[in-house]
């Protein structure tokens, strides 16, 4: 892969790729969508069944939730941009397997590089441990700021364990209120708050 693929070049290479067994069973790869200059990219685990069916990321239930979880920091689609680790839909929605990850990364790696996000909020232990830490237990981890190479990086419950308990509702909006504080430090908050007004 070349070291900065433009958009485009990023968006035929994902349609096309088969550098993973997930490429041969999708039906959509699903790249990602969103605000391309947006100082925050939220990163999932992989596209669901509707995600594969529509090409678009978290437009199930959960994406559902996570436009609650946005929008409770007064934000939305318009001003953030959203994606995930792997790019195709594991079968019966399984975890991704680390090789998988692996040979998925690079995508991600440039979609940093064309958006140079200066917050990045990983959805669950998948993106943590891809993105953070190896090792991540998302119960203890969860809420805990990183700084690399310039960008800050924490990780939440993905809105699908939030679907599955509601008891981790409350430490994931915590966790969003900390995101907003991070915004606003950051001198971010107010110029996303304007896009939202367009
Ligand atoms: Fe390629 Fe990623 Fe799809 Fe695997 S998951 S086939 S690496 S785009």
């Amino acid at each position: 892969m070349k070291m900065q693929l433009t958009w485009e070049e990023l968006h035929s290479e994902v349609q096309n790729c088969h550098r993973c067994r997930l490429g041969s069973g999708r039906m959509n790869p699903v790249p990602g969508e969103g605000d391309r200059q947006s100082p925050l990219m939220f990163v999932g685990e992989g596209p669901g069944q509707q995600e594969d069916e529509t090409g678009r990321p978290f437009v199930g239930a959960a994406g559902q939730l996570l436009d609650k979880m946005i929008a409770a920091i007064g934000l939305s689609r318009k001003s953030v941009y959203i994606c995930n680790v792997v790019k195709c839909r594991p079968p019966q929605n399984r975890i991704p397997e680390m090789d998988e990850a692996a040979a998925c990364l690079p995508f991600l790696r440039q979609q940093f590089l064309l958006i140079r996000p200066k917050v990045i909020v990983c959805l669950g232990a998948t993106a943590g441990k891809a993105l953070i830490d190896p090792e991540m237990r998302i119960t203890r981890q969860r809420g805990e700021w990183v700084l690399r190479k310039g960008i800050w990086m924490m990780a939440t419950y993905h809105p699908s364990a939030l679907l599955r308990d509601a008891d981790k509702k409350r430490p994931a909006w915590t966790d969003m209120q900390a995101l907003r504080q991070k915004l606003q430090d950051l001198g971010v908050y107010e110029k996303m708050l304007a896009k939202e007004n367009l």
